[in-house]
């Protein structure tokens, strides 16, 4: 029996779809103005074990994941600019360049990661006739008002605002100043917000020239692909409180019942202990962390060492042990593939039996981690173990039998000695820092210095 963890109703719950064999899932996907960091990531490897464990458990997936190519405002909330808008300015570029070249880059991360990528993959910006259609059924319904800036949706209308993040609707506290007075309830929320005539990105509609609420946007491209009835939503845990609040409170409006069956969250990634921020020079991509050495699947490794719904704490200790830890699963499995000896059924399927009641108690997949670690070592060495681990990473997707791709990688020793410098150079001890650099040329590596510290590249 499969059971999920449901943030709507804070209970694990036994997962049954409404169709048949079939799951119908929405995954809040990437705003593409920027590189997605490490902590999105986390995000999307939650999806990809989520995917996994529906398919191992024999569910065909229609799944959808929203790329965020226009709307969503500087705050997740109707304030601020639009972040496409700002990152045209930015890099010069037309918004649509850029949400080319971002989620370019953001595909390239998901493939490294081995994520089971969703059936569809829709661009908000192609769904705007969609958006407009929803927003003038809840106008029709009346949820709907208009003030000098936007349609926006009255929370009051609709009883249950507030269920999914347990707010209330009589405490609001101190209004934002950015936010607009003229809205009859704080927790309103635009719909379709008016743009300036200088706004790149607009849209005619039966309301003005403007551009649709990011909220507006999921339901929208939910419904046009899943329906007004499906299985399971997820996104990070930022996006339950407006987000996904907002987003409940539009479908269901619209539909006159409840459209999302399950909402499921992933915990935060945090760096250092801390919220990943510029200032702090700690947001990573995928690909600072392959400049220090590290495959993407070390990083896929080091999160599912961790249930999706605890914090996890990212540090580069935390994550060279786990790459360690990774190579080692890999060593071991690879000396049962090349065992001739046979193991009896009845093992096979004790250990079958524990890997699949540790995926399926809400995707326990450091528990089924553990499972295979004590196969492979208390098991005689053989080909039907090896047989099995590729079977249990169908649901993990960690490429357990796939060769390490040494050339991609930068070798440890090198990595160990830009640490060094890169330490000498903070301290201003320059003569130690250039000694550093001719041993890593030596070793066949450059080292460039950048403002997040270095890259090294093989020469
Ligand atoms: P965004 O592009 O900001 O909409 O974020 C894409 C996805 O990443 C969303 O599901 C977010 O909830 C999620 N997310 C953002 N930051 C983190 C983080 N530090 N850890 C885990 N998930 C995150
Ligand atoms: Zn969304």
């Amino acid at each position: 029996m499969l059971k999920l963890y449901n943030s709507l109703t804070n209970k694990k719950e036994e997962f049954k779809s409404i169709e048949d064999n079939k799951v119908k899932m929405y995954t809040c996907g990437p705003t593409v103005y920027y590189y997605q960091h490490i902590g999105n990531m986390r995000a999307y490897i939650f999806m990809d074990s989520l995917r996994r464990v529906l398919k191992y458990n024999g569910y065909d997936i229609k799944g959808v994941m929203n790329v965020t190519d226009v709307g969503h405002l500087t705050s997740d909330e109707d304030s601020g600019d639009d972040k496409m808008e700002l990152a045209s300015k930015r890099e010069n570029k037309s918004p649509y360049e850029i949400a080319k070249f971002y989620a370019g880059i953001f595909f390239d991360d998901l493939k490294k990661l081995n994520i089971d990528i969703p059936e569809n993959i829709t661009y908000a910006t192609k769904f705007v006739p969609q958006m407009i259609e929803f927003v003038k059924g809840l106008e029709k319904k009346g949820f709907t008002y208009r003030i000098d800036d936007g349609i926006y949706f009255d929370v009051q209308k609709f009883p249950s605002y507030g269920q999914l993040s347990q707010k209330d609707l009589t405490k609001t506290g101190n209004a934002r100043i950015e936010e607009n007075l003229n809205k009859h309830h704080p927790f309103d929320f635009a719909l379709w917000k008016f743009v300036p005539e200088n706004h790149i990105m607009k849209w005619d509609s039966p309301w003005g020239v403007g551009c649709p609420g990011w909220h507006i946007e999921c339901s929208a491209m939910g419904k046009t692909i899943l329906g007004d009835k499906f299985d399971i939503h997820t996104g990070g845990i930022d996006h339950k409180t407006v987000h996904h609040e907002d987003e409940i409170a539009q479908n269901d409006a619209l539909a006159g019942h409840r459209v999302v069956n399950m909402w499921m969250h992933n915990e935060f990634l945090l760096v250092d202990g801390g919220k990943m921020s510029k200032s702090l020079g700690n947001v990573y991509t995928l690909s600072d962390l392959e400049k220090k050495g590290f495959s993407a699947m070390d990083f896929k490794y080091f999160c599912l060492n961790t249930h999706y719904s605890k914090k996890l704490n990212f540090t580069f200790e935390g994550l060279k042990a786990s790459s360690n830890g990774y190579k080692n699963l890999k060593t071991l499995i690879k000396e049962h593939k090349n065992a001739s000896n046979k193991t009896n059924d009845e093992i096979l399927q004790k250990y079958s039996k524990d890997f699949l009641d540790a995926i399926n108690d809400d995707l326990n997949i450091p528990l089924a981690l553990g499972v295979i670690w004590t196969m492979l070592k208390n098991q005689e060495k053989s080909v039907d173990i090896y047989n099995l681990v590729l079977k249990f990473d169908k649901a993990l997707g960690l490429e357990l039998d796939k060769e390490e791709i040494v050339s991609q990688v930068i070798p440890q020793k090198i990595v160990e000695l830009a640490e060094k410098r890169l330490i000498a150079r903070k301290n201003k001890d320059f003569m130690t820092s250039d000694k550093l650099r001719d041993e890593i040329s030596n070793f066949g590596y450059e080292i460039k210095d950048s403002k997040e510290g270095y890259t090294l590249t093989k020469k």
